[in-house]
């Protein structure tokens, strides 16, 4: 039975008072007055000692996942939680799996736990770690993680006295099960963190095979920033009559952000990041490529010019990786180049534009790259350079945010994206840019196993075998050249 102000706070939730705000104008026609009754942490029923935390740590108020999710999760429901990153949810899972855990102490099991949380990426992991002994530092509960690029051997010795909570991701994972290190038979409180980004890179048979190892009646929270077919079938196998809450649809966080496209030969990509570089106003900017080969590259050309920049992927040491992070947060660095490895889970603060020095070849990871900048409901700046080969992925950018991206005139001139273009043009752009981008899209993005393969891709090392393979599917279902330029043609 729930505490009174939390029935209290039920009866009262829904009083919600919407008033037509009559001096509303274009653009902004729809915009009505919300009068909220303001709700609080302690409304939610999380228990004295996390409440002070949350104080100290300046969190006032619940966000709405938090709000939704965590009574219902103190109640013991499973959870399916539609969101993204940078809208609260570790804490919505955190909180009340440190407050059940806390209110059923047990000693310490020699290798075992209770709570397992499972993360597509070691640096989500190594976040959602600290975020539970930031929020659990008032209770002897003791959390570790266990992820890849680490020594494995510092890693069993931390689990030989057993743990409370475990952040992991699912490779090393099982690698540590194979090693005898842990045994998951006592795990009955469960988070899948970034359900869609463990699917994207080959995780389901790792996370079917550890799921079978845990406590048969347990909880289960599954969150996913987006939410495709297998993400809904994955729901229904691992969730029983769970709470929905869904925050923030993915098209919303592009709409937040203020996109430009930038039309350019791919030879006069890194010309066009430096010219872009003299605006002042981009001062801490996540960079994505599509390889790391690229970023590398994109790196040491920055670095001739003496411009501040550190590149993370998949193929630099752990320690690397946290020291490229470390330094672009605390802005040591004006520019983090990354391959799609950063676009999911990492909290960065302030960064004041994202620039895709390649379109990824999944529009969802455009939304999510994009949405590295517009983070706590703040606005964001993304520019997105295209080249010929990359139009089918703008099209379907553009389909899946429902938006045509606006041009932002090249500041290299029409040599950037076509030398013999010349000429006027009467919408007032730069002189040849509607030429080069009708010419780019009448003969359509070349086709070829080498794009859809992505030698040197990084979608996460884990599953390289598994990433191609989704690449290639994700290829063939492209439209004939004679479609994509139709469909081009018609929105231009
Ligand atoms: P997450 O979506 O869990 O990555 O959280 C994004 C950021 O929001 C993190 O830096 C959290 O520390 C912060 N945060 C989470 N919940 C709150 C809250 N209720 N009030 C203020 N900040 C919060």
């Amino acid at each position: 039975m729930a505490e009174p102000r939390v029935r209290l706070w039920r009866v009262f939730r829904p009083l919600l008072v919407t008033v037509p705000c009559p001096q509303a104008r274009p653009p902004f026609p729809d915009v009505f007055l919300k009068v909220e009754l303001l709700t609080t942490f302690s409304d939610l029923g999380l228990s004295v000692p996390l409440l002070k935390t949350l104080t100290a740590e300046g969190y006032s108020t619940p966000t709405p996942i938090q709000e939704q999710a965590i009574p219902e999760l103190l109640r013991g429901r499973d959870l399916f939680g539609i969101a993204q990153t940078g809208t609260g949810k570790t804490a919505a899972f955190a909180l009340p799996i440190l407050q059940r855990l806390s209110n059923d102490p047990k000693p310490l099991k020699a290798k075992s736990c209770r709570a397992l949380i499972l993360s597509p990426t070691r640096e989500l992991a190594k976040q959602i770690t600290e975020s539970f002994r930031v929020y659990g530092r008032q209770l002897r509960l003791r959390t570790e993680a266990v992820y890849g690029g680490m020594p494995i051997g510092r890693q069993i010795r931390a689990l030989a006295g057993g743990v409370d909570i475990l952040v992991a991701t699912p490779g090393r994972l099982i690698d540590l099960i194979q090693q005898r290190a842990i045994v998951l038979a006592d795990v009955n409180l469960l988070v899948l963190d970034e359900a869609d980004q463990m699917l994207d890179l080959g995780f389901i048979h790792p996370i079917r095979q550890l799921a079978a190892m845990l406590a048969k009646s347990r909880q289960t929270m599954l969150f996913s920033a987006t939410l495709p077919k297998a993400i809904v079938e994955l729901a229904d196998a691992f969730l029983d009559n769970p709470v929905r809450v869904h925050i923030t649809p993915v098209a919303t966080t592009a709409e937040r952000v203020e996109q430009k496209i930038v039309f350019v030969e791919t030879a006069r990509k890194q010309d066009l990041l430096h010219a872009l570089l003299t605006d002042e106003t981009i001062h801490r900017a996540l960079v994505f490529t599509r390889t790391k080969f690229s970023a590398d590259r994109v790196v040491a050309r920055l670095e001739a010019m003496k411009i501040g920049a550190v590149a993370i992927h998949g193929n630099k040491s752990q320690p690397q990786r946290e020291r490229a992070l470390a330094d672009f947060k605390a802005g040591r660095v004006r520019l983090l180049v990354a391959t799609d490895i950063a676009a999911r889970g990492i909290d960065i603060d302030n960064v004041s534009h994202v620039i895709n020095f390649d379109l990824p070849n999944s529009p969802e990871s455009y939304v999510h790259r994009i949405g590295r900048t517009a983070r706590a409901g703040a606005e964001g700046a993304a520019i997105s350079f295209c080249d010929r080969e990359e139009l089918g992925f703008l099209k379907d950018i553009e389909r899946l945010t429902r938006q045509s991206i606006p041009d932002l005139e090249n500041p290299l001139g029409p040599a950037a994206h076509d030398r013999q273009s010349r000429g006027g043009s009467k919408s007032g752009k730069a002189p040849g840019q509607n030429q080069a981008k009708r010419r780019f899209q009448n003969r359509g993005p070349k086709r070829g196993p080498e794009r859809g393969s992505e030698r040197g891709s990084d979608r996460g090392s884990a599953a390289p075998q598994a990433d191609a393979n989704a690449g290639a599917k994700k290829f063939k279902r492209r439209p004939s050249r004679n479609r994509f330029a139709k469909a081009v043609g018609a929105k231009a």
